[in-house]
């Protein structure tokens, strides 16, 4: 009765670069089965849909590399907004700490890009080449038309999904619906194309071959998940105090001596990395639950309570806790922190945004052209302005100077800016020689739009005398 998955015989003799044995993963259905699949379709949802979704004229979400701008709904964010980034990592990173404190590797099992795109992959091979003892003895057969058929049949839905992901991908990068018209008229650019073919290759090979060698192997997050676990955190478990000795039931239903776990193999099957839960934690583990749903099916099918493998923490496990004890356990110091510091910077950032001025200034004092004295005998600098207007509308621009007594801009201090665009103009500024002594002097200048008062900067600029 018992039949692991094909790793799991792997010869512990066989060296470091050990061929890979090949996984047949049974599907399984079940509580945890559904929460992944719907992870699965709003994500993909998301990453399909988003990049069609139309905002102000323009595509909602947009990483222009171009025009070096990145649109999000109504923010322009600006390379000057790299500070948003480097916010959102550290969201991120937080999140993950929280997460992973609170239910080990949620991320991995649930929404890690690497597990959805295996699952969508597993499910087209189970629809094309049958269930799991169906695509092992398949494997087995010689190779003749049928068999050649149905192989290419399924690569060409791997394929199929790989490119539209690919062509998804790119589509946030340049615009998705000016990118299909340049693919029907076979005109894309060649950054556009490897792009597409890129990310494309890369999602039918870790999708469709690597699967669980990337977890394994290639995944820093699987090494240091270890440190970010505490004797509290929820993690898929084993009872062993339960199930020992494992073992099959007679056949008048006999179990005397044994323990719950039937020895039916059923949660290595279902195992996307091919590990045996029932042999404690492993780096290994994903913390997907397909073994929970399995041996819950199982546990009905025998008639024993569910729970043999289940969400449980050490300290559960050891001290013999049930689920109050285990949610009350939830709530510690480090969840406290994580949260804390997670609401902190979020809110901080939101009311960043909220707040945010959509203009920016760059002001530069024309070295090439040095202070000088002018008509009327008054000194003039030149300086250069650079306006960033970051709103989604065109704004005029008014422009004031104070710091000198008697200071003014030579020419008209007014300026038309166009919705998400920068305008750099030369502005010269003048001042009576009697206003200050030689040396530099601190002006400010003010940038106030026209039509809509909460739109304003004071920049301080040098103003030199000779
Ligand atoms: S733990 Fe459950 S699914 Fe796994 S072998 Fe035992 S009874 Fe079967
Ligand atoms: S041991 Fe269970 S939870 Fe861990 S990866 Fe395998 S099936 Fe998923």
């Amino acid at each position: 009765m018992n039949a692991p998955n094909a790793a799991a015989a792997v010869p512990a003799s066989e060296g470091l670069y050990a061929r890979r044995r090949k996984i047949y993963v049974r599907s399984v259905g079940g509580f945890f089965a559904q929460w992944r699949w719907t992870l699965v379709w709003i994500s993909q949802a998301i990453f399909y849909g988003l990049c069609w979704l139309p905002w102000n004229g323009r595509q909602a979400v947009l990483f222009d590399l171009v025009q070096r701008k990145f649109y999000l709904f109504g923010l322009v964010l600006w390379p000057q907004d790299v500070f948003y980034l480097a916010v959102l990592l550290i969201i991120s990173a937080y999140a993950l700490f929280l997460f992973t404190a609170i239910g080990g590797r949620l991320f991995c099992g649930y929404a890690c890009p690497q597990t959805v795109y295996t699952e969508i992959f597993m499910w087209l091979e189970e629809k094309i080449e049958g269930e799991r003892n169906a695509r092992m003895k398949f494997d087995k057969a010689p190779l003749d038309a049928p068999k050649l058929g149905i192989k290419a049949t399924k690569h060409a839905a791997w394929i199929a999904v790989a490119l539209w992901t690919g062509f998804t991908f790119a589509g946030y990068f340049t615009p998705i619906r000016a990118q299909v018209s340049e693919f029907l008229e076979w005109r894309l650019g060649g950054w556009q194309t490897f792009w597409i073919f890129f990310y494309a290759f890369f999602t039918y090979l870790m999708a469709g071959f690597m699967r669980e060698q990337v977890c394994k192997y290639m995944c820093p997050y699987a090494r240091f998940q270890g440190v970010m676990f505490d004797p509290d955190t929820l993690i898929v478990t084993y009872d062993a105090a339960r199930g020992e000795p494992r073992g099959p039931r007679s056949k008048n239903g006999d179990h005397a001596g044994k323990g719950d776990c039937i020895d039916c193999g059923l949660c290595v099957q279902v195992c996307p990395t091919g590990i045996d839960i029932r042999n404690g934690l492993q780096y290994e583990c994903i913390g997907c639950s397909a073994c929970v749903d399995v041996c819950d099916g199982v546990m009905d099918k025998t008639g024993l309570p569910r729970g043999l493998v289940r969400y449980s923490t050490e300290n559960a496990m050891a001290k013999g806790w049930g689920s109050k004890e285990i949610m009350g356990h939830l709530v510690r110091p480090r969840i406290l922190i994580y949260t804390g510091v997670l609401l902190t910077i979020c809110s901080a950032t939101a009311l960043g945004i909220a707040m945010r001025t959509p203009l920016k200034v760059d002001i530069i004092r024309d070295r090439g052209v040095m202070a000088r004295e002018v008509e009327d005998g008054l000194i003039e600098n030149v300086f250069t302005l650079r306006l960033m207007n970051t709103d989604e509308k065109p704004h005029v621009y008014r422009l004031g100077i104070a710091g000198l007594d008697g200071i003014r801009f030579a020419g008209t201090p007014e300026v038309e800016v166009a919705a998400a665009s920068t305008k750099s103009m030369v502005i010269p500024v003048r001042v009576p020689p009697e206003a200050a002594r030689q040396g530099s002097h601190p002006v400010f200048i003010d940038i106030a739009a026209a039509e809509d008062a909460s739109i304003k900067l004071k920049e301080k600029a040098v103003f030199v005398m000779p």
